[in-house]
This record gives C-alpha cells, structure tokens and sequence, in this order.
C-alpha cells in the first residue's frame, strides 16, 4: 500500500484523524500512517518526520496550520513537557467519544464482534461532570534547581528532571498549600531534597492523599533516610496551612534508602495524629494507609462499581466472586447485597486491608483468598485448596461456590489468564460482570467466554481518568444455555 517512503527531517502536510494508544494524532498520507504527539483529531498540520518506517512514521507536530474544532487550551501551562495529561487540549466531549469510539473498535476488531451487535449493547459512556481536582492522591517529587532553591514539580516526560509546578489540575485544590508548607520547612532549616544521580540529600516525594467525602488529609514525606529533623515545625506549617474544611488527620514518613525508581519505602512512621485517613466509596468505609492502595477517582470508582453492581443484579441471597479484588472495594459493595461474596486477589497486603475494611464496616459475608486468579479459582474448582491461603475453613468446603450466581473480574490490563476463563466457563456462573481497564485484552477474553457460552448483554465504558488516554468498561455477560441444567449435571457427578 505505501508507496512513498518518507525520509527523516521531511516536512509533510495532513489532517489528523484519529487518537493513538499514548494519545497522539494519527493522520494519513496516500495511505502511509503518521504518529504526531501532540496533534489532535480535526487539525490540519505540517509535521517533520523524525523516524520513518514501511508502512508508518512518527513525526513531529511543527505547525498547526488549521486547528481542530476540538482542539480547546490546555488548562495547565505545563501539559506538554509533563505528559500526564495525554489529551487537555481536545474538548472533553470528544474524549469521551473518542474514548467510547476505542472500546467499540477494539472490542470489533479484536474480539469479532458485529458492529451491530456492539452498538446495540453499548450503553453511553459516563463520563465526569467537573473533569478536573478528581485524585485523591499525588506524590511529588522534590529536587534542587540550578540555582539551588528546593523544588515540587513533575518529571518532564520520561526523564528524571523535575520541573516546578504545585498546582496539578488533575489533583486536589489543597495540595499546593500544602507541597508550599513542606517546601518553605526545608528551607527554613536548610534541609537538603534528595538528588538521585548522587544518592545524597534527604526530602526525595511527597505524598498526599484526601478522603475526598471525609475531608481527611494525609502528608507523607518520602526519606533517604530513617528520622525526620524538625519534625515540631513540620507539623505546625502543615497544620496552618489553609485547607478550607479540611482537616490534616495524618503527618508521616516513610524511610527509602534504596537506589531504585520506586516511590514509597516498605514502613512509615507517624510524626502526627494518625496513621491512616478514612474515606467512604457510597455506603463503604475505608481505611487509608500511606502504603495502602485505593481507587484515585473516588468519584468515578463509585460510578463505575455501582455500574457493575447493577449488572450484577443481586436479590440478596446469591452467591458471587469477585476475582482481582484488590483491598475488596468491589467484593464489599456486592457483600451489602448479595447472600456471600469471596474475592482473590494476588497481593497478601490488599487482602489484609480488604479484610479491615470488611471488618470496619461490619461486614461478615465476605471471604478472601490470597493468590493467582487463575491458581485459586482451578484450585477451589478441584477441590485441592491445600495450597492456597486464605478462606475460612466454611468456605473452602461451600459447595455454592463451585457454581456461583454471579462472577465479577476486575484485572489489570493484560487481562484474565486462559485457566482462570476456562475455570469461570465450568462454574457457569448466571452472569459475569468484567470490569477491564484495557479494552483490547477485555475484547480477547470476551471472544473466549462468548465461544464458551455466554454472551455480552451490556457494555459501558466509564471514564475514570480524564484527560489521560485511559478508559474502563463493565460488561455484562450471561449463559446462553439452560445454565441451571450444566450446575445440576455437574452436582451430581460430584455426588
Ligand atoms: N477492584 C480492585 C482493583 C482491581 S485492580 C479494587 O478496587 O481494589 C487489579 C488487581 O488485580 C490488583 O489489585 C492486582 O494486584 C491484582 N492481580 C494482578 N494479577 C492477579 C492475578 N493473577 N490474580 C489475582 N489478582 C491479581
């Protein structure tokens, strides 16, 4: 198809079609692809070419010769360098249908789908009302500039130099008063940021996290070191910081000494108040550690499970898993409806928090299983649970987990192990409700169910990161077949 070869530093002309995987402009020219950052869908531009291959190349955005109708002002002055927000100068409304327009695609085209058979099950995507302020958790880098004063910022994308800016939109209102407390204490007793080249200085993040419908607000300092100097005056700007009605609850440290690229050390120490904040997802509570994981888009997340929980469509005594369930966010949501609930999840430390958390809201319906999806779910289905861990002994022998009512996934993005699907297709449960935050794995193990009995009912992508390539989506799926016959069949030969 390609004809012309373009070469290197080659100026070309185009109009930008389409969004790419990390957000950039796809354009053709007689058939020949072009990837330009920067470009969004609607502009006409010249680009120079900066490497070229057979059928594509990559190229850099020199000139916006007509701009989009959807191209809008970024709203924050650094959006480019940063590379954060992948998409702030496209209006939100094509996002989102940008972003739906990707699911659909992907879902046809990798998993073979009918057009119209998506389009007909395809529900509107839901997106945000306020599309800024949405996370609930920043960790900011601190570094030294050239002229030596200590600085907040963010990495200019995919490098190590931080560039000063307290005021992510995508973050919290407070957070800069806050970045401006820690800032002015390091100045004030000269307390040195951490410089990595070196591997000296100590100040290295700052983490913040808020409890968005609590008000609750916590402040970690990232050390390359084991204490805290002038931990008193620390706390006293922190404390007098203007926060309108929010209140500080935590101030901690936590010690990395380590050479390496992860943010967080494996402890923290609490300087003041409290080692945790709380917060609350619709009726759940939960409880928030500096090293705990939890949902950065509160808002979205309670969308996105009630969703799910819709499609669940639980009367009050079914019997559901839910695997990937991380710190249980999910499995206690259906717990307040469903008869039991026993999620897996892989990470021994969520499932301790999903547990707490279970416990904190009085929760008693729902298990937890510590390992792989696709190790626990065969395991169980076989009855050789001796090396899993995890479940109380009740529920290791509860017969209406072999064949649940519902199954609920929520994986990362490389998606469902083939075991963990095929395992899922023996249950045959009534519905499975997958959660994916990948729409081309999702697609792939939508082929695999739907070839093993079930069919999508529902989609609905659910925009949980805006401005950022990233998009969810909740499908509902439901056995084809007399799903109660298979349960009986398969009962009996257990007898
Ligand atoms: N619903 C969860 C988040 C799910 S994110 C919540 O709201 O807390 C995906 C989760 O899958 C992560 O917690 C990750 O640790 C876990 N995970 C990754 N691979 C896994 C596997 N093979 N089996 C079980 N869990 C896995």
């Amino acid at each position: 198809m390609a004809e012309k070869r373009y070469e290197k530093n080659e100026l070309v002309t185009l109009k930008v079609e389409d969004i790419g995987t990390d957000g950039e402009g796809i354009g053709h020219v007689d058939g020949y692809a072009l990837f330009v950052k920067d470009a969004v869908p609607g502009d006409v531009i010249e680009a120079k070419i900066l490497k070229a291959k057979k059928n594509y190349a990559y190229a850099r955005l020199e000139k916006v010769l007509e701009p989009s109708p959807f191209r809008v002002s970024a709203k924050c002055k650094d959006a480019r360098a940063c590379g954060g927000c992948q998409l702030q100068a496209l209006s939100y409304e094509k996002e989102l249908e940008l972003k739906a327009k990707k699911v659909r695609g992907n879902l046809i085209r990798i998993g073979g789908f009918d057009e119209s058979e998506i389009d007909a099950k395809t529900e509107p995507i839901i997106g945000m009302e306020e599309p800024w302020h949405y996370r609930n958790k920043a960790q900011y880098p601190i570094g030294t500039d050239r002229e030596g004063n200590v600085i907040a910022g963010f990495y200019a994308g995919r490098t190590h130099s931080i560039i000063p800016n307290l005021n992510c939109h995508l973050g919290s209102e407070v957070n800069e008063a806050l970045l401006s407390a820690v800032l002015d204490w390091m100045k004030a007793h000269h307390i040195p940021a951490y410089d990595e080249t070196e591997h000296k200085g100590l100040v290295r993040h700052v983490l913040l996290r808020e409890g968005f419908a609590t008000g609750e607000v916590m402040v970690c300092l990232v050390i390359n070191g084991k204490a805290l100097p002038e931990q008193e005056d620390l706390v006293q700007r922190i404390l007098k910081s203007d926060l309108g009605n929010r209140v500080v609850k935590s101030i901690c440290f936590s010690p990395n000494t380590s050479d390496t690229n992860v943010i967080m050390g494996k402890s923290f120490e609490i300087v003041y108040g409290q080692g945790y904040i709380e917060d609350t997802i619709g009726q759940v509570r939960f409880r928030i550690s500096p090293l705990s994981f939890y949902q950065v888009n509160p808002k979205q997340t309670f969308r996105l499970y009630s969703q799910a929980l819709e499609y669940a469509d639980l009367q009050g005594s079914e019997t559901v898993w839910d695997l990937y369930c991380g710190i249980g966010t999910i499995s206690l949501f259906l717990a307040q409806r469903a008869g039991k609930v026993c999620g897996v999840e892989i990470i021994p430390q969520a499932i301790d928090n999903a547990r707490e958390n279970a416990a904190l809201n009085g929760i008693t319906n729902a298990e937890f299983f510590v390992g792989a999806a696709e190790s626990v779910l065969p395991a169980f289905y076989s009855g050789e649970l001796t090396e899993v861990s995890g479940g109380s002994e009740e529920a290791r022998k509860d017969e209406d987990f072999l064949h649940p009512d519902v199954i609920v996934v929520d994986p990362p993005r490389k998606g469902c192990d083939e075991a963990c699907l095929n395992t899922m297709l023996q249950m045959a449960p009534d519905r499975i409700v997958y959660v994916s935050c990948d729409s081309a794995t999702l697609a792939r193990d939508l082929r695999i169910l739907c070839d093993g009995g079930y069919e999508i009912r529902k989609i609905r992508p659910v925009d949980m990161f805006p401005h950022t390539v990233h998009v969810e989506t909740v499908c509902l799926l439901s056995k084809l077949n007399d799903a109660k016959h298979i349960r009986e069949r398969d009962m009996e030969k257990r007898r």
